[in-house]
C-alpha cells in the first residue's frame, strides 16, 4: 500500500490525556524529521484537558507538513459507562465513535495510508476498522513492557480457576505481588476493566506494539514478550523509546529562573503528572514533610483532575502558614510547567514521582533518581522497573493515592533526605541516562525499532 519512494504514510490516533499524547506527538516528530514519513494526525475533538489542545495547536505550528485530521465525537451520555474518570470516560466516547473512523481514513488516499498507529486504550474499537479496510495496524503502548506483560496476560489470569495470593507469576519474569496490579483490575465490572480485558484480547491481531521503553531497561521483560512466553502469537514488541522530548513542547516560565541560583543536584523536584489531584490533607503533609526534608524544591501541585476546573490559589489549599514555610525554602506552582527544562536543569538531583510512564522515561532522559510514590494504574508496576533498574527507591507502605492512607510529613521529608543524598542512587541514575541515549543514537535499538517498524509498513 505504500508509495513508490517507499516513503510509508502513516496516520496517529492518540488517546485522551497527556501521558497519552505526548508520546504519539513525539513519535510524530521522529517519523517526520528523522525518518522522512508522510504523516497525518487525527485528534479526538473536544479534548478533556486545555494542556491537550495547546499541545495539539502548538505541535500543528512547528509542523506544517504533517496533515491534520479531526476526529469529531459522536454525543455521549456518561451516565451509560461505570465511571466516574473524566478521562476513562471520554476514552469510552472515542470508542462508541470508533465507525466514523473509516471514512476519514478511507479519505486519505495521497498517497495511500500504509497504516495506522493507535494507542493500546483505544485499540479493540478501532482494529475493528482497520480490519475491515486491511489497513495494517500497530498499537503504540505508552507504559513500561511490564505493564504490557500485565496486560497481555490479564486475560490468562482470569482464565485460571486459581484465585491470585499474595503474588502470581506471568511467564519469563520474576513473581509480580498482587499489590502492584491496579486496583480497579479487581472490579471487573468497571469500565476501565472492561476495555483493559477488550485490548488486552486483540493485541495478537495487530500488526506490531510499539512501546516507549529501551532495551537495556526492560530486557528480561521484553524477550519474555517476544519469546511468546507471556502470549502465544503476541505480534512484535518494538522498544523505541525513550520518545525524546522536542522542540514544541517547550515553554518558558520566567519562574523557573529561581533553579539558576541553586547548587548543582541539590534541589528535589516533585510532581504526579497531569491528571493526578492528592486530596487536601495529603497535599499539606506533603508541604510539611518538604519543608522538613531540609532540601531546596520545585513543587508542581494540582488540586484536581483536569486542569479546567482548577479554581482555588495556592493559600486556599495550603492555608497561609504553610504557604509562608513553603515559600521560604523553595519554589511551588500551580500550572502547568515544562517539566523536561526542570528534570534537565543542573540544580535538580532528584525527583519525587507518580511514576507515569512519562515522567519515568523524562528522569531517565536526563539522569535523575526517582522516589516513587505510585498513586493509580500502572504505576506501581512502573516503579517497579525503576526500582530494579537502580535509579529509583519505592516506599511500599505509602499506599495507592486514594486518601485511604495519609502519609506524615516527617516521614516523607525523611525519605526526600535519604534519597537526596545517595550517591549510589545518583550514579545509577547516570547510567541510565547513558543507556537511555545509546538506544536513540543512529544505531542505537531503538532508532533500529523504528527503522524496522518502517521497512514493516513498506512490506504491507
Ligand atoms: N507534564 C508537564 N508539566 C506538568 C505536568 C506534566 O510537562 O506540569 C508532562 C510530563 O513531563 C509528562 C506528562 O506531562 O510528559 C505526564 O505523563 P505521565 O505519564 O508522567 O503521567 P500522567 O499525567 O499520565 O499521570
Ligand atoms: N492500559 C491498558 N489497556 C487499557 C487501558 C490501559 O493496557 O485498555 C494500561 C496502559 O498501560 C495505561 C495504564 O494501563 O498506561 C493506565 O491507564 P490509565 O488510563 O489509568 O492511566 P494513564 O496512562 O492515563 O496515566
Amino acid at each position: 500500500m505504500a508509495d513508490s519512494d517507499n516513503i510509508p504514510h502513516i496516520a496517529l490516533l492518540p488517546s485522551s490525556g497527556m501521558g497519552h499524547l505526548t508520546p504519539f506527538l513525539r513519535l510524530a516528530a521522529s517519523l517526520v524529521t528523522n525518518h522522512n514519513c508522510k504523516l497525518t494526525l487525527i485528534t479526538i475533538q473536544p479534548t478533556v484537558s486545555l494542556s491537550e489542545s495547546q499541545l495539539i495547536s502548538r505541535f500543528l505550528s512547528s509542523f506544517p507538513q504533517i496533515t491534520p485530521k479531526e476526529f469529531h465525537l459522536l454525543p455521549f451520555d456518561p451516565s451509560t459507562a461505570n465511571s466516574k474518570d473524566p478521562f476513562f470516560l471520554h476514552i469510552e466516547a472515542i470508542r462508541r465513535s470508533a465507525h466514523l473512523l473509516s471514512p476519514l481514513l478511507s479519505s486519505l488516499s495521497s498517497p495511500p495510508l500504509s497504516a495506522l498507529v493507535t494507542d493500546i486504550t483505544l485499540a479493540s474499537a478501532f482494529l475493528r476498522v482497520t480490519s475491515q479496510l486491511h489497513l495494517p495496524n500497530y498499537i503504540l503502548f505508552t507504559a513500561s513492557a511490564k505493564m504490557l506483560s500485565l496486560c497481555a496476560y490479564f486475560p490468562t489470569i482470569l482464565e485460571s480457576s486459581t484465585e491470585i495470593d499474595e503474588s502470581f507469576q506471568i511467564p519469563g519474569s520474576s513473581p509480580m505481588p498482587k499489590s502492584w496490579v491496579p486496583p480497579v483490575l479487581f472490579d471487573l465490572s468497571s469500565l476501565f476493566t472492561t476495555q483493559f480485558i477488550e485490548n488486552s484480547c486483540i493485541m495478537v491481531e495487530s500488526n506490531g506494539i510499539l512501546i516507549n521503553t529501551f532495551e537495556s531497561l526492560e530486557r528480561e521483560t521484553l524477550e519474555a514478550l517476544n519469546d511468546g512466553k507471556v502470549v502465544d502469537g503476541l505480534p512484535p514488541v518494538i522498544p523505541i523509546g525513550p520518545l525524546v522530548p522536542c522542540e514544541f513542547e517547550k515553554s518558558t516560565s520566567p519562574k523557573l529562573k529561581w533553579l539558576d541560583g541553586e547548587q548543582n543536584g541539590s534541589v528535589v523536584y516533585v510532581s504526579f503528572g497531569s491528571r493526578t489531584a492528592m486530596c487536601r490533607e495529603q497535599i499539606r503533609e506533603l508541604g510539611v514533610g518538604l519543608v522538613r526534608s531540609g532540601c531546596r524544591f520545585v513543587w508542581v501541585l494540582k488540586d484536581k483532575e483536569v486542569d479546567r476546573e482548577e479554581e482555588e490559589n495556592l493559600e486556599v489549599v495550603l492555608g497561609n502558614e504553610l504557604m509562608e514555610g513553603v515559600k521560604e525554602k523553595g519554589l511551588v506552582l500551580k500550572e502547568w510547567v515544562d517539566q523536561v527544562e526542570i528534570l534537565g536543569h543542573p540544580s535538580v538531583g532528584g525527583f519525587v514521582s507518580h511514576c507515569g510512564w512519562n515522567s519515568v522515561t523524562e528522569a531517565a532522559w536526563h539522569g535523575v533518581p526517582i522516589l516513587a510514590w505510585p498513586q493509580l494504574g500502572d504505576q506501581r508496576v512502573n516503579a517497579a522497573v525503576v526500582e530494579n533498574s537502580g535509579f529509583g527507591v519505592c516506599v511500599k507502605n505509602w499506599g495507592w493515592g486514594d486518601g485511604g492512607v495519609i502519609v506524615k510529613g516527617e516521614e516523607i521529608g525523611e525519605m526526600i533526605r535519604e534519597m537526596m543524598s545517595d550517591e549510589g542512587l545518583r550514579l545509577r541514575a547516570a547510567h541510565a541516562r547513558d543507556e537511555a541515549r545509546k538506544a536513540k543514537e543512529v544505531d542505537g535499538s531503538s532508532e533500529k525499532g523504528l527503522s524496522r517498524v518502517i521497512e514493516l509498513c513498506n512490506k504491507m
